[in-house]
């Protein structure tokens, strides 16, 4: 495994302000983040998954330690196939912390030489949630406020 690389999985339905923030400073931690959006989640996405990597890899464009990925199954048999010594995820609340937990020993358990690494949100971003921008953007609200700078979404809908 590589002990540079770091896998941030998620839904990114869409990305916000509050992923952009982890992600910065993952790249504090290590050399190469590799954005994954998993395919087969139960939640209902709104935007269509291409959609999405899309807008993540505008966000980077300049950023060529940062790469986006589509992915099938487990999160982890994904971390393992591209060769990520990590997984990052970010942590809002002790809600957040709770559910990664339970993840994150599922997940030693399964491969044990990848280790997850949580970052705490901005104290800024901690309120932020795609669900939230999600509701915004449906009924029409300022979504600019929550996500990057040159994401738009005015033609959706
Ligand atoms: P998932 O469906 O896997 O939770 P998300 O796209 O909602 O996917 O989140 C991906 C990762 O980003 C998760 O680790 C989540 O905790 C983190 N995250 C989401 N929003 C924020 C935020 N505002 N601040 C910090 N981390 C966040």
């Amino acid at each position: 495994m590589d002990p540079k690389t770091a896998l941030f999985p998620g839904s990114f339905d869409p990305i916000t302000k509050g992923h952009v923030d982890i992600i910065k400073k993952g790249l504090l931690i290590f050399d190469r983040i590799v954005v994954a959006i998993g395919k087969n989640s139960k939640k209902n996405n709104l935007f269509d998954i291409d959609q999405r990597a899309e807008w993540i890899r505008q966000v980077f464009k300049d950023e060529k330690r940062v790469s986006v990925e589509t992915y099938d199954g487990l999160t982890i048999e994904f971390c393992k196939k591209i060769n990520a010594g990590f997984i990052l995820r970010g942590l809002r609340s002790p809600g957040d912390f709770e559910y990664e937990q339970n993840i994150a020993y599922a997940n030693k358990e399964l491969v044990p030489d990848i280790e997850t690494v949580f970052l705490l949100s901005g104290l800024s971003y901690s309120n932020i949630s795609s669900t939230i921008v999600r509701e915004v953007i449906i009924h029409k609200g300022d979504y600019t406020k929550f996500v990057p700078e040159g994401i738009v979404f005015k033609d959706i809908f």
